[in-house]
């Protein structure tokens, strides 16, 4: 559905629009827990099943998300690997406070975990020393993009509060990418850097010809030179599914580039 705009969205702290409460996401074995603390390392302690309430839509589209990341997980876990996604940690959905929150539109989420120690925890990975991990977390971005409008994350935090959280609102299939939007760019931005060796690449959401240098690297890494994502939502899909790949498969641009299946898959993803 078209939620309301972002200026009636935050000129008002009451809570509308109904709502589901569940303690699961995409399946009732793929649980959620709630982010309670934080352990002496800054890892989010997160205790027990919990339910959450928010937009049906909301629960839907993150159900499409932790598909999704179970699917890579099957097919492109790092070291090869299958991992089966277990369970989805959140810090909020649906609060009665200004934005997407209080129409349950907007979730917080905080841990995506596969088992066996495999895991993104978003207030530590983002920002890890560690390129795979980097990579992980940028792997959960891209697919988030794909079925959310807006990703706010440690590289793209208006407000300062989501480097421990990443939070998705206005659950919808991508459409084209704009690069005037900073949740696009700072993909593009993260993807050049930590998976096209362009090491300086800032990640500040600002579309300029350092950003332009990058985008143009991936896109002959990716053998994408006809695929734009600004021009239609699948197009941005490919670009979505194979960051998505390289990022968690913990491979160089390259290894995986466009062909039939792609273009097919990313087509039938937004019908
Ligand atoms: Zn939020």
């Amino acid at each position: 559905m078209a939620f309301p705009s972002s200026s009636t969205a935050f000129a008002q702290s009451s809570c509308a629009l109904p709502d589901i409460t569940r303690d699961w996401l995409y399946q009732s074995t793929m649980k959620m827990r709630y982010r309670t603390a934080y352990n002496g390392d800054g890892y989010g302690v997160h205790p027990s099943t919990t339910s959450f309430t928010m937009h049906e839509e909301a629960h839907v589209q993150a159900g499409k998300v932790i598909l999704d990341l179970h699917l890579l997980g099957q097919n492109f876990a790092r070291g090869g690997g299958t991992w089966s996604y277990q369970w989805t940690g959140i810090a909020g959905a649906k609060v009665c406070k200004p934005g997407y929150h209080r129409y349950g539109a907007a979730v917080d989420f905080t841990r995506f975990d596969w088992g066996s120690n495999n895991f993104v925890d978003t207030a530590v990975h983002g920002k890890d020393s560690r390129l795979f991990m980097r990579r992980r977390y940028l792997a959960v971005i891209a697919t988030f993009r794909k079925h959310f409008g807006t990703v706010l994350h440690c590289h793209n935090d208006p407000d300062g509060s989501h480097w421990n959280h990443i939070h998705a609102d206005r659950g919808r299939t991508a459409v084209a990418a704009n690069w005037g939007y900073q949740t696009d760019t700072t993909i593009i931005q993260w993807a050049a850097r930590d998976l096209a060796g362009v090491k300086d690449m800032a990640i500040d959401g600002d579309f300029g010809p350092q950003t332009t240098k990058g985008f143009q690297l991936l896109r002959e890494r990716f053998g994408a030179a006809d695929v734009d994502p600004t021009k239609s939502g699948a197009n941005l899909r490919i670009w979505l599914n194979l960051i998505g790949r390289h990022a968690m498969a913990d491979k160089e641009a390259g290894a995986y580039t466009v062909n039939e299946s792609m273009r097919a898959e990313a087509a039938a993803e937004g019908e």
